[in-house]
């Protein structure tokens, strides 16, 4: 039995003293940049965090060893809302909240033996971090990929706070179930979609090194479509109404004699236009005011619903008066806040018709068109003018023409993605380093860091800083004049969207840079590890950030992870470990009973990295056996130099067990570079130490623990280090060459076959001549040679024997 405590704290030290986890200085050596996704510092580690970052460091751990100069950094996310929930509950601070769990933190990451660099540590609420966060918020500002506008969101009057979608449960507040309202209100905006298209041409470059699902779900939130817009004239009694315009976007022109009413949305400039005239009843007037006030997310979720506006719209070739409706699935921040309806051929538009009973008329025809049934698909048009007989691709292409020639609408891209707000009423966050001022409008503080004031009540009522005393009050960088400092704070995705490259900048200058100089030789992150929950948030602003920051003369690189892991989820009873269902496991408790080497093999000998892995008991007592035995085998071996072993003379255990431990060595090549399957090579140096209990030489044993030793060092560094001082003084951690003879097998298969029918098969000494060859196959195939005449013998080298009898 080995005394893990014991021998991890040995080992974490003796790394530490010898600066085994910080990169070097030196920029001609080639570099590799892994990294997992940063945690938020929420109290204590997880079994998430364990999976995460064992993977990270295994990677890590092997680059060093091949020689690759390795940063390797660690942070904490550390600005959000639980801080803030904490403050409200125990009457903490936010700061002292944070900082002491991100103590905690990082010794149960250090307990676990992750090698990360030390110098470059970061959070995210240091001052240090917001400052220069405020100077890359100001520079954007200036470029104008940040802006201000009045938008409609989430608003819960109780809380006086504005609410992300994720925080509106049944359309009402998550945290006191008040009724949440539409609110238009300003907010600042981060314009990723003048990206658009760059973050959706570079997903191509991405293939084949992030997992295929992420590049999919991207593709589709940045949803890329061609389409027509066109305009149209409002025809209504009421002359405040007659003769407004008002456009859509349709991807299938091809359908527009199909066209039978329009849809706007409840926010809709006409919308609210006609909410003024007394064109609607009281009773549809209130249901029009009862969507405005649903948010986007609960009107899409809910039953389709319209009103009919009283008025109507020209068909913009057959001139046909057209009814205009509300309907609460139009979007007003989509395309134009309207849509053109067409029932035959589209099913939401479909069903709405239905409902209401609105006229149906067909123009395209298909082999798979069903009467009472929309037909969506591409087909042939009929009743529509001169481009019936044509198919849909070239009639849309033909009709957008014929809009284009008349003046009457434009061929347009469109893109599904939305500027991001980026706008928080919230304090534990970076404060947003604008001022008004009366005379110069908005003005960039130049004086940065913005800092947060320490002295705040947070009762979670509105924005502590927006209630503070003296916050807000401040002069005009510009003219010098009393001014109001902004009290919103930044969305934290703002934070976690550049830190990759603030550690890829040189400590010694995070006091004077936001990002330097060496980021250039560091950057990108050559692996990116993390959930798959990040595909879409995450992931997408650090692409616009990288594209934006490189645009900005900052970093040089177009993409910012070269490539991906989504590491899959750890289960217990088969649903995710969380507190509320009380099947957590606690890996403090794992490393005290096992160590961190037990928790380290068990993580990534239970599952490949890529899936969920369910949490066994069994198991991990099973990889602490494993260890045991290891260490004893290990150290019952007499040590001698294995530099010059004849393969040839062994006997046939030892070159089994060598066999074994080579195919583990090109295992993990595959594994550490391509694959990941560290479950697999985990199983490979299993198999190589259970052919190692059957050898017999000196030579072979020492050779295959210096060899397996060499390979689960970074699964495994505490033990593995240990028994490679006391074996090897250490000096068998570095990486071998195959040796081809290892794999030359003693023996061959070879096929009989009897008239040419195959029968049985033999496996034969390599060195076996042909009458033995023959002798042996006869024997095998003796029940099918019984009373018969044996005709003609014949042996093809290396393939088979044929044997022809009557
Ligand atoms: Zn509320
Ligand atoms: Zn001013």
């Amino acid at each position: 039995m080995y005394n893990a405590k014991e021998v991890e704290k040995k080992w974490q030290e003796i790394w530490d003293k010898e600066n085994y986890y910080e990169p070097s200085n030196d920029f001609s050596k080639e570099k590799k940049y892994i990294l997992s996704m940063f945690p938020y510092p929420s109290g204590k580690i997880h079994m998430g965090h364990v999976r995460n970052y064992a993977i990270g460091d295994a990677l890590a751990r092997r680059f060093r060893t091949m020689g690759y100069n390795v940063l390797h950094p660690l942070g904490f996310d550390s600005f959000g809302m639980p801080a803030e929930n904490a403050a409200i509950k125990y009457g903490l601070h936010p700061k002292k909240w944070t900082y002491e769990n991100i103590d905690y933190m990082k010794k149960e990451l250090y307990s676990l033996g992750f090698s990360f660099s030390k110098t470059r540590l970061l959070a995210t609420s240091d001052e240090i971090y917001t400052k220069f966060e405020q100077e890359i918020f100001a520079k954007m500002y200036e470029a104008g990929l940040i802006y201000t506008k009045k938008a409609n969101v989430n608003w819960c009057d109780n809380d006086k706070t504005v609410l992300a979608n994720e925080q509106v449960e049944d359309g009402k507040c998550w945290r006191c179930g008040h009724e949440v309202e539409q609110k238009s209100m300003n907010g600042y905006y981060v314009r990723i979609t003048k990206y658009a298209e760059e973050l959706l041409k570079d997903l191509k470059y991405l293939e084949d090194k992030w997992p295929n699902q992420v590049l999919t779900m991207q593709e589709n939130w940045i949803g890329k479509s061609d389409g027509l817009e066109f305009e149209l004239d409002v025809s209504s009694s009421n002359k405040d109404l007659d003769g407004l315009k008002f456009s859509v976007f349709t991807t299938r022109a091809d359908t527009i004699f199909g066209l039978s009413y329009f849809a706007l949305a409840p926010e809709h400039e006409i919308t609210k236009k006609v909410l003024e005239t007394n064109l609607i009843s009281e009773n549809d007037k209130d249901k029009i005011k009862a969507m405005q006030n649903m948010s986007a997310k609960n009107r899409a979720q809910s039953e389709k619903e319209g009103v009919f506006l009283g008025i109507y719209a020209i068909h913009p070739i057959t001139k046909e008066k057209l009814p205009v409706w509300v309907a609460n699935f139009v979007l007003a921040d989509y395309g134009s806040g309207a849509v053109m309806a067409v029932p035959a051929h589209d099913e939401r538009d479909f069903e709405f018709a239905k409902k209401y009973n609105l006229n149906i008329k067909y123009v395209i025809n298909g082999e798979n068109k069903k009467d009472n049934e929309p037909f969506t698909e591409y087909g042939i048009l009929f009743d529509s003018a001169e481009f019936s007989g044509l198919d849909s691709a070239s009639a849309r292409i033909a009709i957008a023409k014929e809009f284009e020639n008349r003046k009457i609408g434009k061929s347009i891209i469109n893109y599904k993605l939305r500027d991001w707000g980026i706008s928080r009423q919230r304090y534990w966050g970076a404060p947003i380093p604008i001022v008004k001022c009366d005379t110069c409008g908005s003005v960039v503080e130049n004086n940065l860091p913005v800092a947060l004031p320490e002295d705040v009540v947070i009762d979670g009522e509105g924005n502590p800083l927006e209630k503070h005393p003296t916050f807000k009050q401040c002069k005009c960088p510009k003219c010098g004049k009393d001014a109001i400092r902004e009290s919103d704070t930044m969305d934290t995705f703002f934070q976690s969207s550049w830190y990759f490259a603030r550690f890829a900048s040189n400590p010694s200058n995070w006091n004077t840079k936001a990002i330097d100089d060496e980021a250039k030789y560091w950057m990108n992150v050559d692996q990116y590890i993390g959930g798959i929950e990040h595909a879409i948030l995450h992931l997408l602003y650090a692409r616009f950030f990288q594209k934006a920051l490189r645009d900005l003369g900052y970093l040089n690189v177009d993409e910012p992870f070269e490539r991906l892991l989504t590491q899959g989820m750890v289960l217990k009873d088969g649903a995710k470990m969380s507190k509320s269902k009380g099947n957590t496991v606690d890996p403090d408790d794992i490393i005290k009973n096992y160590g961190a080497d037990t928790a380290r093999l068990f993580i990534l000998f239970a599952a490949p990295p890529q899936k969920e892995l369910e949490w066994n008991d069994s198991a991990v007592e099973g990889a602490y056996r494993f260890l045991n035995r290891l260490y004893d085998k290990a150290l019952g071996i007499n040590v001698v130099d294995f530099s010059n072993i004849n393969h040839a003379n062994l006997s046939k255990d030892d070159k089994l067990a060598r066999l074994k431990v080579y195919e583990a060595l090109k295992k993990a090549d595959d594994v550490f570079n391509k694959t990941y399957a560290f479950n697999t090579l985990i199983a490979a140096c299993m198999e190589g130490l259970n052919a190692l209990n059957n050898a017999s030489s000196d030579e072979v044993l020492s050779e295959g623990f210096a060899i397996i030793l060499s390979i689960l060092d970074p699964i495994i560094p505490h033990l593995a280090s240990e028994l490679s001082e006391k074996l090897f003084n250490r000096t068998n951690i570095k990486t071998y060459e195959l040796k081809e003879e290892v794999f030359v097998s003693d023996t061959i298969k070879l096929g009989i076959s009897i008239n040419g029918k195959n029968r049985a098969e033999i496996e034969v000494d390599a060195n076996a001549n042909q009458d033995e060859i023959i002798k042996i196959a006869k024997d095998k195939a003796a029940k099918w040679l019984e009373d018969k005449i044996i005709v003609k013998e014949i042996y093809i080298p290396n393939k088979l024997v044929n044997i022809v009898i009557k």
